[in-house]
């Protein structure tokens, strides 16, 4: 049976922000809005105010006090080392300023494939291995060597295509999971009244007797957003996200 390691598959792809290795392209290459979550006004492909010449943050413990809530949220998915050490080898956007406008074009295009890439880990974390599995793996290998594109070959429109078909597959496994996980509501009534068999067990007494889908509740305070990616801008911010809402979740 293959088995998927979902946090060594992630770190193979370097899915976890590294901030110490990036140009601070979230802070220059995203335009954001003044409101609850960005102080104020700020065009995409110019740095924030706050971004100093080492790519630090001049606010980094006092963002929420200062009204950037939203910076403490936001996750590039491991885009940023990627776009900086791998796409433009190192070399940062002031110390070649003719690399800035597609460093910042490529950026979120990067960060979009990582986003993809880190719902399909979800996915093979949670779908039983089978048909599934197998289209999720070959996803994963297309949207990893859509990510290494050289940035004068990367293209929003491949992206888009890309993303809608991963978008299909996703929600279709996410079906799945979510028909399992209520199939197994539907039973457990029976199971607990079963004798011999505790809460908590399968009737066959070999397991959890829920999907750990089944544990997320369907209360949610303020804006709605992806229970895994923490993102608060994906909704309002980032218009080509196609992720906005986590698929997993069942409420
Ligand atoms: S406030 Fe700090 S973390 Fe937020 S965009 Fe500006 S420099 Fe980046």
């Amino acid at each position: 049976m293959y088995l998927f390691d979902q946090t060594a598959e992630r770190e193979r792809l370097e899915l976890a922000a590294d901030c110490e290795s990036c140009f601070g392209l979230c802070c220059v290459a995203h335009a954001f809005k003044a409101s609850a979550s960005f102080a104020f006004d700020k065009p995409a492909g110019k740095p924030c105010p706050n971004l100093q010449v080492d790519f630090g943050c001049a606010v980094h413990r006092t963002l929420r006090q200062q009204g950037f809530s939203g910076c403490t949220a936001y996750t590039c998915y491991g885009a940023g080392q990627k776009v900086a050490q791998h796409t433009f080898g190192g070399i940062d956007w002031r110390q070649a300023p003719e690399t800035a406008e597609l460093m910042f074009q490529t950026f979120p295009i990067v960060r979009q494939l990582n986003e993809l890439l880190w719902f399909i880990t979800e996915a093979l974390d949670r779908c039983s291995p089978g048909a599934d599995h197998e289209a999720l793996l070959g996803l994963l290998g297309e949207t990893e060597r859509l990510a290494a594109t050289r940035a004068d070959e990367m293209s929003w429109g491949d992206v888009d295509d890309h993303c809608l078909i991963g978008e299909t597959l996703l929600g279709h496994v996410s079906a799945g999971i979510r028909a399992a996980a209520l199939s197994v509501d539907r039973e457990r009534p029976a199971a607990r009244s079963a004798p011999g068999v505790s809460a908590g067990t399968s009737a066959a007494g070999n397991g959890p007797s829920r999907c750990r889908l089944a544990s997320c509740g369907p209360a949610r305070r303020g804006p709605p957003r992806c229970r895994f990616t923490r993102c608060r801008f994906t909704r309002c911010r980032f218009a080509r996200c196609r992720f906005a809402r986590c698929r997993f979740t069942p409420c």
